[in-house]
């Protein structure tokens, strides 16, 4: 599983390097780059942040908010000695500034929101003063406490300081916002100078770089300091190493404070090595002993190697915006009448909504998913994010609601097959447009195929649409449930799904047999829609393809149905996640047609999905 993590950074050489280490680590997924002011004023991180995630392009890119522009109550000291005015060794301007990831969220919030988000299975890796932390727990010292753990590079234990005698830069900017963190006992890993500058990138090995476009961004920003400071510590890049992987380095359990008011210590980290003291009060583990050369390696392998920098296979971006469902089934031997009350087997409870069952079958089929949904912030939002996050599914955009539940269907089904559902959207309907603009400028515009149905509020669906339209993504929706819709909706959709009951509310015929749903793809073409689909249960699909005239028919797979539930989900899942790898359209519905015919084997909507490399 990966680990869901935030960087916060003020790029500066070494966190440029340290950017790049964690966007290429698939065992962490940077959901949130937020910045600080330290090596460089807070805007001009902002931009290198930026430009960083752009120059990585990773298949999902996390979000980028800009916090504090100063230390808490001191003023704000720079290093633009080591990193250059523009904080990337005076080669900022060769990496372009996204005009796509655009974020106005505010860094402090974003880690609040992080935190909630991923409660102890989150990792915060601060390598910048600490003054967005510091804010973060003040500000929401509840959230806060569920921090899965903070990772701090900065200090210095029993090595001397890079600031004064004692202090270490990251320390030194803001030490009260240091002492507001360390005072907060959190689980706490800090990284100080004693271990980070063991680990040392060399000039000649700077020199030497070159091949790749991550290897030749290294050399350019960190030759200027590497040659000033014979070699280049990696310090930033170690607090993240050591994320991915504890075992680089030994720790001791430590108590420790920073000095805030000394004349001459103010900024240093006083550990409390006295014997008696050792494992009293609130400890944090403090890196003493580092393997530096098995650091070098990773950076090598994953950042600084010709091999590394090749560009990785397409895997297609799906960003799925829609519901999230859970569950509730009871089977009965006959369903209640108005009145009535019947007892039935143990409920089930399971993960669902469209939007959801959706993104899981895009994911299944291979492609890198995103989901934009919304939660309740209540157990079942909890259990909800842990799923989407066991199966790989990126839920970083997954906001939850103070006010409302997650939604939840309640199921009752007889023995006989007839079933009653009752759903609660809660959540779903707080998808409102607002709560979907931090999604638009990363997750769709950056994807290759937006998916979309019925089961939140339309005027969403229809700015998701939009702006998927602007960016040239695809895109694919399902009209469920079934709804009219006008023409300015119809037309942004790329490739329309509908089932044989939406297709009638769309076109006002009703479709009973093939040649009802020829004519009623050729009517949906007549209403501005390029491609259309009509999906048939056992009798497969009906298509119209852009650029052709006449409707083809796929038969469906012949199998022994046990539950149909879900099956359209599947569907439109796996188009999705075909089209977002490149395939044409008739491959494509071929794929999504065996996997839908396969999840009809099954019982339940997600757990009957199949993987790709079964079918
Ligand atoms: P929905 O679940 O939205 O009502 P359909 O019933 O039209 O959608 O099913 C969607 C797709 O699932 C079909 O196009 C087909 O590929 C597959 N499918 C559904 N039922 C069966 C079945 N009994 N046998 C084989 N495939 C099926």
């Amino acid at each position: 599983m990966t680990i869901p993590v935030a960087i916060d950074t003020d790029p500066g050489v070494d966190d440029a390097v340290a950017l790049m280490l964690a966007m290429r680590s698939p065992e962490i997924r940077v959901e949130l780059i937020t910045t600080v002011a330290g090596n460089v004023p807070v805007r001009v991180s902002f931009r290198n942040a930026k430009r960083l995630v752009a120059l990585v392009n990773p298949s999902v890119w996390p979000a980028v908010a800009a916090g504090c522009a100063k230390p808490l109550n001191t003023r704000l000291t720079t290093a633009t000695h080591v990193h250059g005015d523009d904080g990337l060794g005076g080669n900022a301007d060769k990496f372009p500034v996204p005009s796509r990831l655009r974020t106005n969220a505010n860094g402090v919030e974003q880690l609040i929101e992080f935190t909630r988000r991923n409660g102890a299975q989150g990792i915060i890796i601060a390598i910048g003063p600490l003054t967005n932390i510091a804010r973060a727990i003040q500000r929401a010292p509840k959230v806060m406490k569920t921090l899965g753990r903070l990772v701090i590079m900065g200090g210095a234990v029993r090595a001397p300081g890079n600031m004064s005698p004692v202090a270490e830069f990251n320390i030194f900017v803001d030490p009260e916002a240091a002492d507001v963190v360390f005072g907060f006992a959190l689980d706490t890993l800090l990284i100080p100078l004693d271990v980070t500058r063991q680990v040392i990138l060399s000039e000649s090995k700077i020199r030497s770089l070159g091949r790749g476009p991550l290897a030749n961004a290294v050399k350019l920003i960190t030759l200027a300091a590497a040659k000033k400071f014979n070699g280049m510590p990696m310090h930033d890049a170690l607090a993240v190493a050591a994320v991915i992987e504890l075992s680089l380095v030994g720790t001791e359990d430590l108590h420790v404070r920073v000095e805030t008011e000394g004349k001459r210590t103010r900024g240093m980290t006083v550990a409390d090595f006295r014997p008696s003291m050792r494992g009293k009060g609130s400890t944090i583990a403090v890196a003493t002993t580092v393997n530096a050369n098995a650091m070098l390696s990773m950076l090598d392998n994953r950042v600084l190697s010709a091999d590394s920098n090749a560009r990785q296979g397409g895997k297609g971006r799906v960003a799925v915006v829609g519901s999230a469902n859970v569950d509730l089934s009871i089977v009965v031997d006959a369903l209640p009448g108005a009145g009535e009350t019947v007892l039935g087997d143990p409920v089930v409870q399971a993960f669902g909504g469209k939007g959801a069952n959706q993104a899981v079958a895009a994911h299944r089929a291979g492609a890198d998913v995103t989901l934009v949904a919304r939660l309740g912030a209540d157990g079942f939002g909890d259990e909800y994010l842990a799923f989407l996050n066991a199966e790989g599914i990126d839920a970083s955009t997954c906001s939850r609601d103070k006010s409302a539940p997650t939604g939840v269907a309640t199921i009752t089904i007889s023995n006989s097959g007839e079933n009653q559902i009752a759903v609660a959207s809660g959540a779903n309907m707080s998808l409102t447009p607002h709560v979907l603009s931090p999604a638009i400028s990363t997750r769709i515009a950056e994807a290759d195929v937006l998916v979309t149905q019925l089961e939140i509020p339309i005027e969403t669906v229809k700015k998701a649409l939009r702006a998927a339209r602007a960016s040239g993504v695809t895109t694919v929706h399902n009209p469920a449930p079934a709804q009219p819709l006008d023409e300015q909706f119809l037309s942004l959709i790329d490739v329309l799904v509908c089932n044989e009951v939406e297709a009638q509310m769309l076109t006002g015929s009703g479709v009973k047999t093939l040649a009802d749903a020829r004519r009623s793809a050729t009517a949906l073409r007549a209403r501005g829609i390029a491609n259309v689909v009509v999906t048939l249960g056992a009798k497969g699909l009906v298509y119209l393809e852009e650029g052709t005239k006449q409707p083809v028919h796929i038969a469906a797979k012949r199998v022994k149905a046990v539950d149909t539930t879900g099956a359209g989900d599947t569907f439109v899942g796996y188009l999705a996640g075909a089209l977002a790898q490149k395939s044409t359209l008739r491959p494509a519905l071929e794929l999504a047609n065996r996997a839908a015919a396969r999840s009809v084997t099954k019982r339940g909507a997600i757990p009957s999905i199949p993987k790709r490399r079964s079918l």
